[in-house]
């Protein structure tokens, strides 16, 4: 049978030169291979697309892979052609559609890849009906639920055009989905409970810290005089990257700035000095980092409070990928949580409530005088220990002593 454990283990190699799985993969992949719908939540970085392209191999058919950015698409294409696999994307962009859907119908493709608002066309479900599907797999699952951060309506479209195909197994995947986007998508995908499976949240050689910004630039110079190595700096607006790139250039480091309003050949250049570089900082606006590939950043700070935990997880989680000890120092004032609450009035009213929500969690990773780690970990669903002793509170006589030391000299005076 294709879920014997040795021929798994073979093919791994075979086709991507890996000798093991990594964490929670291997599960993810016997559970596909039984042909049991399955949802994973996985770090960025964790190696999800593994868990769709080995079953797709090994299984007869073709795994439908839905990607919701046609240049995300043509990365993976490029990658999964690089090691053997017949793949394709069926996109607008694409001038070989013709040939696409005749290799598909000819069982002549691994994969293929489409965007989700392809299953509203009836063309579609009609040709996957003529070929043989072996499995669908929805990357960046979160994007069918409004509690997720980036709500896109045609993922709303993969329920009945799976639905049309009973049989074929469901493999959802995405960095990050809170306890409340997990059941969404669940329900939304129609996957049963029992096929979540969750991987280790913790990067154990992250050190967090969270401070009141009262002289930013003084703060972000400390930053990167304790750490010597490749950093990030994230700013909220281009004007602050710009202003900020030019004042901490006084601390004697390469610095370079990032953000979408660069011209792309600028960007470009800056984005692979930076990875070539062992001393740079670079100042940018969250559009850096998507993808980028390198391994040995050594702090990543926040000029002010990131969008939501699943942001602050997913930018701090850029520092330390090689395992070494690196840092995270994020900056926050009270405007950062009136500014948000602000947002919230733009925001359209039904998705409000969990905005809200994002909001409330990110407020109490800020004030709480606890383990930082053990907050954020319990809020993508582990049990971790109470204390990790490698963040602020950890490490730092907690600023409570302060409080009460403050309040007992009121008492007695
Ligand atoms: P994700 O989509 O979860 O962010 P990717 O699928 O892009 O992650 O994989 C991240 C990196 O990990 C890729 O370079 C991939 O080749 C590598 N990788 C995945 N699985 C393994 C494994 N079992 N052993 C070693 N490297 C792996
Ligand atoms: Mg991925």
């Amino acid at each position: 049978p294709v879920s014997d454990s040795s021929a798994v283990l073979d093919r791994l190699h075979e086709v991507f030169g890996f000798t093991t799985f990594r964490g929670v993969q291997r599960d993810v992949v016997e559970r596909v291979l039984a042909g049991r719908s399955t949802l994973a939540v996985m770090p960025t970085g964790a190696g999800k697309s593994l868990t769709y392209q080995l079953p797709a191999v090994m299984l007869p058919g073709t795994c439908v892979v839905v990607s919701p950015l046609i240049a995300l698409m043509h990365d993976q294409l490029r990658s999964a052609t690089a090691n053997g696999i017949r793949a394709a994307t069926l996109t607008s962009v694409d001038l070989d559609r013709g040939q696409t859907i005749d290799r598909f119908l000819a069982g002549d493709l691994d994969l293929l890849y489409v965007a989700p608002e392809r299953a509203s066309q009836p063309h579609f479900m009609e040709m996957l009906s003529r070929g043989r599907v072996a499995m669908f797999a929805i990357d960046e699952a979160h994007c069918v639920s409004e509690w997720g951060h980036d709500f896109r309506p045609d993922y709303r479209l993969l329920r009945p055009l799976m639905d049309a195909f009973p049989d074929v197994p469901r493999l959802a995947l995405t960095a990050t989905a809170d306890r409340h986007t997990r059941a969404d998508i669940l329900a939304q995908l129609g996957i049963p409970e029992e096929g979540l499976i969750v991987a280790g949240f913790d990067r154990p050689n992250i050190r967090y810290g969270i401070v009141p910004r009262d002289n930013p630039l003084r703060q972000l110079m400390t930053v990167i005089a304790e750490n010597p190595g490749p950093g990030i700096v994230y700013a909220p607006t281009r004007a602050q990257v710009e202003k900020l790139s030019q004042q901490l250039g006084a601390s004697g480091r390469p610095v370079l700035p990032y953000h979408a309003g660069l011209d792309p050949q600028v960007r470009a250049a800056n984005q692979a000095a930076f990875v070539a570089s062992e001393d740079m900082v670079m100042v940018a606006t969250v559009a850096f980092g998507m993808g980028i590939d390198k391994p040995d950043v050594r702090f990543v700070a926040h000029a002010a409070c990131p969008k939501s935990i699943e942001s602050y997880y997913q930018e701090t989680g850029r520092a330390g990928r090689d395992g070494d000890p690196s840092v995270a120092v994020m900056l926050w004032g009270a405007e950062d949580f009136v500014r948000a609450r602000q947002r919230l009035a733009e925001v359209e009213e039904h998705r409000r409530a969990g905005e809200r929500t994002r909001i409330d969690a990110l407020a109490s990773l800020v004030e709480t005088p606890h383990c930082r780690r053990a907050l954020l970990l319990r809020h993508f669903g582990e049990t971790p220990p109470p204390s990790c002793g490698n963040c602020d509170n950890c490490l730092e006589a907690p600023r409570v002593t302060d409080a009460t030391e403050t309040a007992r000299k009121l008492l007695s005076a």
